[in-house]
């Protein structure tokens, strides 16, 4: 081990410099703007915003319906939004549909709702096996869906960022929105964890 063998970064990270110095070299991106954007993402946005959305979904079908109708105008009306997500479907668990979202291509995520995704998201092994197995896949993550209940998985692209809306666990009733809110997880927006007590 050399002595500055710390400071050696993973070959993704000095590609993207790379990339990123030649954008700015040509002219079409400021990297005043580029650390914005990741600082907005990594410190200002992140699942509490989702969760928010769901909560209200949960207490306000009217909103429910504009929130299925059109995903971003409704996170819209609560202040969330920005760019890298153009259209956000969001997708609804019932007691005979389970939703899962993947992206097989890359990593597409609805940033602006649920902030950074996760490591899992981002590898080859999730990314394959939630399209082969998802129900194997779900068990393995902890999540057992009844064999009654069918599985969609929504593969993301860059323009179509997908919201699982999950379902309103029972004993709730009595809840307000902020304690219901507390209560969606990040990975219960994915799909691959459910929303309990
Ligand atoms: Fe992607």
């Amino acid at each position: 081990m050399t002595q500055d063998s710390s400071n050696e970064k993973p070959w993704q990270a000095v590609r993207t410099e790379a990339v990123e110095s030649l954008l700015v070299e040509l002219g079409v991106i400021d990297s005043t703007r580029v650390d914005e954007i990741v600082h907005h993402y990594e410190d200002k946005v992140g699942p509490k915003g989702g969760a928010r959305v769901v909560a209200r979904a949960w207490v306000d079908p009217a909103f429910k319906q504009r929130l299925l109708a059109d995903g971003l105008a409704a996170c819209a009306e609560l202040g969330l939004g920005g760019p890298e997500t153009e259209k956000l479907h969001v997708v609804e668990n019932t007691a005979t549909v389970h939703n899962a979202v993947v992206c097989t291509l890359c990593s597409c995520y609805p940033w602006p709702i649920l902030g950074i995704p996760p490591a899992w998201y981002k590898s080859s092994a999730y990314r394959s096996r939630m399209v082969r197995e998802p129900r194997r896949l779900l068990t393995e993550m902890g999540l057992i869906i009844d064999p009654s209940v069918e599985i969609r998985v929504w593969d993301s692209v860059s323009e179509i960022r997908y919201l699982v809306l999950p379902e309103r666990p029972a004993g709730s009733e009595l809840m307000s929105v902020e304690q219901l809110a507390d209560l969606v997880s990040r990975d219960a927006m994915i799909g691959v964890a459910k929303v309990s007590l």
